[in-house]
Formats: structure tokens, sequence, C-alpha cells
């Protein structure tokens, strides 16, 4: 029984967190009940169960907690996409504007080879600016990105949208 709707009820808006004016939309109660955390999972699973994937992608830090377990699910190998200065080998970076501001992620430079079939799994997209930049990370080593991927789409700040006219295909749960 995968209801989206399952998945949305049991995510907290906490307004004007981090900061006046922002509704932060939280996912630890859905973490927190191991039913929607399983529901939350299976989505995933079953729509990549054939799609002869590689690897699967997550973007620090909520991406983490739902890309490895959808990556150890489909028995398939975990890379992290990070923010600037946690990874410890040779790194390539990505900096990108946000809404205030600018930031960097950054991945291994050998944690895809050329040709991988790859999906980037974040919580959610607002601008999309966080997985274009895990995106074209992803190209810079070779791989196939065969599809992004989050938990929520918050489609008035135009992130969807904006991650789709790039040419990638985007699977949001719910908005
Ligand atoms: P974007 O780059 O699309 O503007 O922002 C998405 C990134 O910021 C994601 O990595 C996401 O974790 C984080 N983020 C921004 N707003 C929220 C929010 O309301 N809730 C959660 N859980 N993450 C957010």
């Amino acid at each position: 029984f995968l209801d989206p709707n399952y998945i949305r009820d049991r995510i907290r808006t906490v307004p004007d967190w981090p900061e006046p004016g922002v509704q932060f939309r939280d996912i630890t109660p859905l973490l927190q009940d191991p039913r929607s955390f399983r529901v939350l999972i299976e989505l995933f699973v079953y729509r990549y169960m054939n799609q002869r994937l590689d690897l699967v992608a997550g973007i620090d830090a909520r991406g983490f907690i739902v890309g490895s377990v959808i990556a150890h699910e489909l028995n398939l190998g975990f890379v992290p996409v990070r923010k600037k200065g946690k990874l410890p080998y040779d790194t390539i970076a990505e900096h990108y504007a946000l809404e205030y501001g600018s930031s960097t992620v950054e991945m291994h430079a050998d944690a895809v080879r050329p040709g991988q079939r790859v999906v980037l799994v974040d919580d959610l997209v607002a601008t999309g600016g966080t997985m274009l930049a895990g995106m074209k990370l992803l190209q810079r080593l070779g791989a196939n990105v065969v599809e992004a991927a989050a938990v929520i789409d918050l489609p008035q700040l135009g992130g969807s949208k904006a991650i789709r006219d790039s040419g990638l295909n985007l699977y949001t749960v719910c908005e």
C-alpha cells in the first residue's frame, strides 16, 4: 500500500526556521515512524528495481539517509555528494548560487566510472540548485544520470522545472 499521501502526512512544517519567513519541511517524523520510512523507501525501490542501475548518489545530509537505504535495498553501491571540505581524497567541486549566498558540493574523483548508471537522491527540491550541482559532478565523471529523485518538491520555487528543463528526469514523491 504505497500511498504518497501517507508520506506527505508525516512531513512537519516548521514556520520561521532557519530564518523568519521560511517554512521548513521537516522529514524527521517521517523517518521516525517505521511504517512511513518503509513506505518511502519502497516507493523508490519499486521505481528503480528494473532500471539496471549501478549506483545511488546521495546529497549531504538528508540525501544520505534516504539514498543509502535505497542503495542497500537494491543491492547497489552508494556514493556521497558532500558539502565542501568533508571528503578526504581527490575531489571535484561544483559551486552554485543559493537564494541568499552560494554553496559548494564535492565528490571523490573516483566515485563513479564513465558510463555507470546513477540515480541522484536528495530529500527536497527547492530552487533545484543543489540537485543540478550534483548532476554536474556526476556528469563530469562520465556517469549516466538516469534520474534525480527527491521526497518533496516545492514547485513554486521553480527547481523541478529547472531540473526537467535541463534534460534530467526528476521523480518526487509529493509536493
Ligand atoms: P535547492 O538547492 O533546491 O534550493 O534546495 C534544496 C536543498 O536544500 C536540499 O539539499 C534540501 O535538503 C535543502 N532544503 C531547503 N529547504 C528545505 C526544507 O524546507 N526542508 C528540507 N528538509 N530541506 C530543505
